[in-house]
């Protein structure tokens, strides 16, 4: 099974809720109106919260990535390299 890899900019994130809304396991809008990645880890070189999900969980990231209002989230596959979205 594969494995890919979502990164979420956080700073331009308005709280919409487009991710929560597809996938409450991953994602979570905090008190402070800015989603969290559940389980992410924080990438300082990048900025960006990092997290590794399996093939299963792909479509309601995917999901969220596409509705997400604000483009902040970003999807690759881990073996490739390849941007899914
Ligand atoms: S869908 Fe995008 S803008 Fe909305 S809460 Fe999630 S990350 Fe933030």
């Amino acid at each position: 099974m594969g494995k890919y890899i979502v990164e979420y900019s956080e700073k331009g994130c308005i709280g919409a809720g487009v991710c929560e809304a597809f996938s409450e396991k991953d994602w979570k809008v905090g008190p402070n109106g800015k989603a969290v990645l559940n389980g992410g880890k924080f990438d300082a070189a990048k900025g960006v919260w990092v997290k590794e999900i399996d093939e299963k969980d792909l479509p309601a990231n995917r999901q969220a990535a596409e509705g997400c209002p604000s483009s902040v989230i970003r999807i690759f596959n881990k073996d490739t390299g390849e941007k899914i979205f």
